[in-house]
């Protein structure tokens, strides 16, 4: 059969360690043979990045902003270790970091859901999508020890000179304070990235704070994304059948806990960190769990949430198997080339991507595992099978449905 066709170039931003060893097979076995694939390619693994003092991060973001979709291996974020290890110039910043403060965007997290690994929570039959808002709050905080009585207070001096104060606290003895902030840009942008994700999904949103206790601060959240939902999303939430809902925060714990699923959570920053390892744990593996960077501009960025598999690669190095668990890279992949195929209105590449999807979730349920599954799943017939096994066995169910 003729190879699908692609017209724009997805920006392809290989990886390091084990992922990188997956990427190149899942390219090479699943992709190349069916799709002319088009990509511009930039390689973040950590010997290139050191070489171009990381300039080609840069580039890579920068290739996303021309093109609108990429796709991301995993990579290695330096610490002291890595730095020794590869005898880098010097500790890198995270290239995710990177590329997210180029784009500006927010990160949808979701699950792979198949049968035979159930969820913690049983009623879960459809992914929650967690949106974690990556700016302000406590991640930039500025934080006091305070070790005899005085007063703490607030003080906004404007750029005229106009001074408004509040006290915080009267302390009679120690104690501690912190100062937090966030900027309604940024609220504002993380709202669209969420409603227009939704719209993407078809699927409600959920947004929560706690406007009740903190009447200005979570209040000026509640208020953006009512305001934004009202003036630019709710015909087009009308027109897909989907709702926007509002509520508090200890609300949204509960309703989550007792819904089915299948709808996008969007969090604050710090409920968002804490939230989406509740929901990831609760339905099974970080291996199962997709990523996407969707920037206000709608610009994309499709990963997987793990990062390199570090062990499994040391192993390979040895020459020794690994059962390395591909379904998040592969959606990487699938996820970016479906976005690229609805863009460029390329029927035949959408269809592909969804049959690619079929054919691997069809493999999981069929008992044929990697290991990390495998002690997860409760099917009686399991095989576990090696990292190359496994694309094996997904080619020949794909084939198949083709
Ligand atoms: P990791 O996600 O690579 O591994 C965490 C644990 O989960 C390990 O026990 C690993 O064996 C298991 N695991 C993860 N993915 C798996 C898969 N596909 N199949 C089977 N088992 C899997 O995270 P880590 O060990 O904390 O970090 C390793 C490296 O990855 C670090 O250098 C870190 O900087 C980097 N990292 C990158 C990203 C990213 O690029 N998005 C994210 C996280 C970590």
């Amino acid at each position: 059969a003729e190879k699908i066709k692609m017209n724009t170039p997805l920006v392809e931003m290989d990886g390091d360690e084990m992922t990188r060893i997956i990427w190149k097979m899942i390219k090479d076995t699943l992709l190349e043979p069916y799709i002319d694939l088009k990509t511009e390619y930039y390689d973040l693994g950590i010997e290139k990045r050191d070489e171009t003092d990381d300039l080609i991060t840069v580039d890579a973001a920068l290739a996303i902003k021309k093109y609108g979709v990429g796709v991301k291996c995993a990579t290695i974020t330096p610490n002291a270790e890595r730095v020794k290890e590869y005898n880098l110039k010097k500790m890198w910043k995270s290239p995710n970091g990177t590329i997210r403060a180029v784009l500006d965007g927010t990160v949808f997290r979701t699950p792979i859901i198949i049968d035979s690994i159930k969820p913690f929570v049983k009623n879960w039959t459809k992914p929650i999508t967690v949106a974690r808002h990556a700016y302000g709050d406590v991640y930039k905080d500025v934080e006091y020890r305070v070790d005899k009585p005085g007063k703490v207070e607030l003080v906004f001096t404007s750029d005229d000179g106009e001074e408004t104060r509040l006290t915080v606290h009267e302390f009679n003895g120690p104690g501690v304070v912190l100062g937090m902030h966030n900027l309604d840009a940024s609220i504002i942008s993380f709202a669209r990235s969420c409603f227009n994700y939704s719209l993407d999904l078809k699927q409600d949103l959920w947004f929560a704070s706690k406007d009740t206790i903190s009447k200005v601060y979570d209040h000026r959240f509640k208020d953006i994304f009512d305001e934004i939902y009202n003036t630019e999303y709710s015909e087009k939430f009308k027109a897909a059948g989907i709702n926007y809902f509002y509520t508090l925060i200890d609300d949204a714990i509960a309703r989550v806990i007792k819904s089915e699923g299948g709808f996008v959570w969007a969090c604050k920053n710090y409920d968002g960190d804490v939230m989406s390892d509740m929901v990831a744990t609760a339905f099974g593996s970080l291996a199962m769990m997709t990523s996407v960077l969707v920037s206000p501009e709608g610009y994309y960025e499709f990963e997987a949430a793990h990062g390199t598999v570090q062990r499994h690669y040391y192993q390979h190095q040895k020459g020794q198997a690994t059962s390395t668990n591909s379904m998040a890279t592969l959606y990487a992949w699938t996820g970016a080339l479906r976005k690229r195929g609805e863009l460029d209105g390329i029927g035949g590449l959408i269809d592909f991507t969804n049959k690619l999807e079929m054919a691997a979730v069809k493999t999981l349920k069929e008992g044929v595992l990697t290991k990390d599954l495998a002690e997860l799943s409760n099917i009686p017939h399991k095989k576990v099978v090696y990292t190359e096994e496994f694309l094996k066995e997904i080619k020949k169910r794909l084939e198949q449905v083709l």
